[in-house]
């Protein structure tokens, strides 16, 4: 079924939390590719800091040279609310036959029943959850059921489905965040070794995480 690992996230920036993540389960689960798609418009969330083509610039640097890690910008050219349901919609017609593994963290699965048709994600792909830092795996509600029914400790599954099972994995727990490193910057602090160098170079060309001088502001 020569799975996808589709990684959509906002990457304001990107850094080694999810870098290491998507390295760790393209090794585990033997993907031949893992997708970073940059979203356009969140959906559940308030509007980037750096525009489209600047988290697009660090996607791509941060990106370049692994073998396997593939830049997808298609979210940027869809207009209204990133939807992962439409991007995975988008996937299935693409590739019909192949198993789509859509990666989240922790956090972001325990907010899977919020998101636009939700029930109809495992319909289109496989859920991978990465672990992280501080976050449970829920037994109750909604996704405490949906484990139950679609839960697997086998990554096999993902290889001989295209679609339909939740596969929790625990990755390098590096506790970084794209919030944290925003404020480290617009604190005139440095992002090194928490980054690629060539993410680091964007965000210090661009300027985008900057935090606006008061003479930059003034009326
Ligand atoms: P922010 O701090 O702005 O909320 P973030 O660091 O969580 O951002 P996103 O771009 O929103 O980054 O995350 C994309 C995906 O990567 C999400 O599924 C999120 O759970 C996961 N992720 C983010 N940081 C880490 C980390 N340190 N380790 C593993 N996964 C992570």
């Amino acid at each position: 079924m020569n799975p996808i690992g589709v990684f959509g996230g906002t990457f304001d920036p990107i850094h080694y939390g999810h870098l290491r993540t998507a390295y760790e389960l393209l090794r585990k689960l033997r993907l031949p590719e893992v997708r970073f798609l940059p979203c356009g418009t969140p959906p559940h969330r308030e509007e980037p800091v750096a525009d489209a083509q600047q988290r697009l610039a660090m996607v791509q640097m941060a990106t370049a040279g692994q073998p396997g890690f593939i830049v997808d910008d298609r979210e940027l050219h869809r207009a209204g609310p990133s939807y992962s349901v439409d991007t995975l919609v988008d996937l299935r017609a693409e590739y019909p036959s192949r198993s789509l593994c859509l990666i989240v963290g922790m956090d972001a699965f325990l907010g899977l029943p919020k998101w636009y048709q939700w029930r109809q994600v495992l319909e289109l792909s496989h859920i991978v959850v990465a672990h992280r830092p501080g976050w449970r795996a829920p037994d109750l509600g909604p996704l405490g059921e949906l484990l139950m029914d679609r839960g697997t400790g086998t990554g096999e599954d993902l290889h001989e489905a295209r679609a339909g099972s939740i596969f929790i994995h625990a990755v390098t727990q590096l506790e970084i965040s794209s919030t944290g490193l925003r404020t480290l910057i617009a604190e005139g602090g440095d992002p090194r070794f928490l980054m690629p160098d060539g993410v680091r170079d964007v965000i210090e060309k661009s300027g985008c995480y900057r935090r606006p001088r008061e003479t930059d502001t003034a009326t």
